[in-house]
């Protein structure tokens, strides 16, 4: 709505002899393929990381532009280089056939486009190729980040060290759009100072994040669910009361997730999350049963499944343990906190 609010006021200052509705049509038309050039960029990293295995979730679109959701990071760095700078290369691309078609259509760079098509495609072309430029800025995440980030790593054969630069570099490139940005707004350069102080401080905050995200991912690579679960699950029977479980079971081991057995075989689990949703005057009288999470309801996981993996899909169904599963039964329990713990412990040994 935006994109097409600010086209339609362009056109309307260019070319106000093309009516309300040649105008309005236009402004939404070409907000719309714009937002087709952004998709096609995607769509390019999307297509790179297939053709090299790494399996793309979806492609979200946003006020700032639009991510792909590729699984896994790209494991060589020569994959991480086409898979970022293929993006650029698509939307210079894709900009340079809309201003050739301008061109044949008799638009020429001196003048300001007559007619609705013209100028249309001459807005994407502009827009496309800016595109294109601005995300080659050596920022990380932006594209150019990352080209720059697998240059590095390809030259150190280091992938953690070229993380670290280039995630450096995109911090010092955020403050560098942030501090630009409020002294273009305190000498006159009103919204677009404001606006590119905005993207300066998303810019800095996505740095942070991927570092963080990049050193997990690297600190849990190769480890399998299998090395960090809980074997030794306690187990408690359904048809006990709530009181009883508070009181024998929660309180006196600290565990938090409980396999829930009954008549000998494993129906779900209980955790203190299911036990406070109860009030606590009906704890003698709610049987574990009643309240647990049913085992046919549970997203579950293997032993060896990537711990990774394990922390997206409690991620995706939001909850904080997955009962493992191997050959139909329960071989224990994954939590956060066991991932977690695992992390503190190989960060304390890795100094
Ligand atoms: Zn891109």
């Amino acid at each position: 709505m935006l994109v097409a609010l600010s086209l339609a006021g362009q056109f309307h200052a260019a070319n106000p002899q093309w009516g309300e509705v040649t105008i309005w049509a236009t402004a939404i038309v070409t907000a719309a393929l714009f937002f087709v050039s952004i998709i096609l960029h995607e769509l390019s990293h999307a297509a790179v990381a297939k053709a090299r295995g790494l399996p793309v979730r979806s492609i979200t679109l946003f006020a700032l532009g639009g991510v792909a959701q590729i699984e896994k990071d790209a494991t060589d760095p020569k994959t991480e280089f086409w898979m970022a700078l293929v993006g650029p290369i698509a939307s210079v691309v894709i900009g340079s056939a809309c201003l050739g078609i301008a061109s044949v259509l008799g638009w020429r760079t001196s003048t300001a486009p007559e007619t609705p098509l013209v100028a249309m495609l001459m807005w994407l072309g502009v827009i496309n190729i800016a595109l294109g430029v601005f995300n080659m800025i050596p920022g990380y995440p932006l594209d150019g980040g990352r080209v720059f980030r697998a240059i590095v790593w390809w030259v150190t054969g280091d992938a953690d060290r070229a993380t670290r630069i280039a995630s450096l570099l995109g911090q010092f490139v955020a403050f560098v759009f942030i501090v630009w940005g409020v002294f273009r707004f305190f000498n006159g350069g009103g919204f677009g100072g404001l606006w590119m102080a905005f993207i300066g401080w998303f810019l800095l905050d996505a740095a942070r994040a991927s570092y963080a995200h990049l050193k997990i991912t690297e600190t849990l690579q190769g480890i399998r669910v299998g090395d960090v679960m809980t074997q030794d699950c306690p187990r408690v029977d359904g048809l006990d009361n709530l009181q009883t479980l508070v009181d024998e079971h929660l309180l006196r081991t600290g565990q938090r997730c409980f396999v829930v057995e009954e008549k000998g075989s494993i129906a779900g689990i209980i955790t203190p999350h299911e036990v406070k949703a109860v009030p606590r005057t009906r704890w003698p009288y709610t049987t574990v049963e009643e309240v647990m999470q049913p085992l046919d309801r549970l997203h579950t996981v293997r032993p060896d499944t990537s711990v990774t993996e394990a922390l997206e899909t409690m991620g995706r169904e939001d909850v904080n343990q997955l009962p493992v599963i191997k050959d139909g039964r329960i071989a224990g329990i994954i939590s956060r906190s066991h991932i977690l713990r695992t992390l503190q412990t190989r960060a304390e040994l890795h100094g």
